[in-house]
């Protein structure tokens, strides 16, 4: 009998998976013939001996026999590597802090990523009682986004967040930052109850499992509603997008975009060309240096990759 489930955790060959609205996932294991689930996936289970999987039977195995179609998936990528960090994306909180935490270059990334994949993203400024955030709400106001100012410490903000994430057509929120900028902390604040850290249980044991995740997922309650997913990535330094072409470069940065409809050759790449709508921009003060900057750096991991799959010829 067939069944599907919501993936809340991966490990290499065995995920963790809410079936039937539980807030306790089962661990299952992955058949040879799926690559790539992530967190957010929506998948088709089978039972190992083909009876009927059932929530309160922990000694039945369950296989996980393929992935539905996503309605997208933030991914990163090195080289020929893709490392997919969740699926079924509704929104994307990145969270940032003012001063040296800052990092624009990897904001923009995950910006240019969550653009592509149309992924609704929200800027979160955190650590606000430690440093003035004035310049990053400068660079993101112009974007069209929603910013919140935040201090895990002090509370400030936490409501506004906390009010975000009961909107009840949201199901799957991935968190996204740089170690150090107060993630744990921020969802420490939203979700002070230790239960509601997702503990998959064995079907085998019923005991929990240790679980070696990329990306982690927590359940929020909400009242009647649906429990929300809310993912915690890992605290990566970079977002690698070697990946991308460099017109889906131009595409994930939607300012550059509109302002492109100022450039005087349609496939003008910012860079040197004379009447350019971008570098005009840049140089009324109009366009935020950072981000350019970001692109610039994106385009550069691009022309590296390009190197790479030359002198691979194409192979892993
Ligand atoms: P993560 O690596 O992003 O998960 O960051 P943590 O939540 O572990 O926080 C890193 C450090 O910053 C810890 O010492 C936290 O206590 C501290 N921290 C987190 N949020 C805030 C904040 O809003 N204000 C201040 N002053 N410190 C914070
Ligand atoms: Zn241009």
């Amino acid at each position: 009998m067939l069944e599907s489930g919501r993936v809340v955790t991966t490990t290499r060959r065995s995920a963790h998976v809410l079936i039937n609205q539980s807030e306790i996932p089962v661990r299952v294991a992955i058949s040879n013939q799926v690559q790539g689930v992530c967190v957010g996936d929506i998948v088709e289970l089978s039972s190992d001996d083909n009876s009927a999987i059932s929530k309160t039977d922990l000694t039945q195995t369950s296989i996980l026999r393929s992935i539905y179609p996503r309605k997208n998936c933030l991914f990163r990528s090195y080289g020929n590597r893709r490392k997919n960090v969740c699926a079924n994306v509704d929104l994307a909180l990145i969270i940032t802090a003012p001063g040296i935490l800052g990092n624009t270059i990897f904001i923009d990334r995950i910006l240019c990523a969550c653009a592509l994949e149309q992924i609704p993203a929200v800027l979160i400024i955190n650590k606000s009682d430690v440093d003035d955030p004035e310049d990053l709400i400068q660079i993101y106001q112009t974007l069209n986004m929603l910013l919140i100012v935040s201090s895990a410490h002090t509370g400030a903000g936490m409501d506004q967040i906390r009010s975000l994430l009961h909107v009840p057509t949201l199901s799957t929120v991935v968190l996204c930052g740089i170690s150090g900028v107060g993630k744990s902390s921020i969802v420490n604040n939203l979700m002070p109850d230790v239960g509601r850290r997702i503990q998959a249980v064995s079907r085998k044991t019923g005991q929990g499992q240790q679980t070696t995740t990329q990306a982690e997922g927590f359940l929020l309650s909400r009242g009647s509603s649906n429990p929300l997913l809310v993912v915690d990535t890992p605290g990566v330094q970079n977002f690698g997008l070697s990946h991308l072409s460099e017109e889906e470069c131009r595409h994930g940065f939607t300012d550059i975009m509109s302002l492109s409809s100022q450039c005087e050759y349609r496939d003008c790449k910012h860079i040197e060309e004379e009447h350019c709508g971008v570098l005009e921009a840049i140089s009324t003060g109009v366009f935020p240096v950072s981000r350019y900057e970001s692109y610039l750096n994106i385009l550069q991991e691009l022309e590296q990759a390009k190197k790479y799959k030359y002198s691979t010829n194409g192979k892993r």
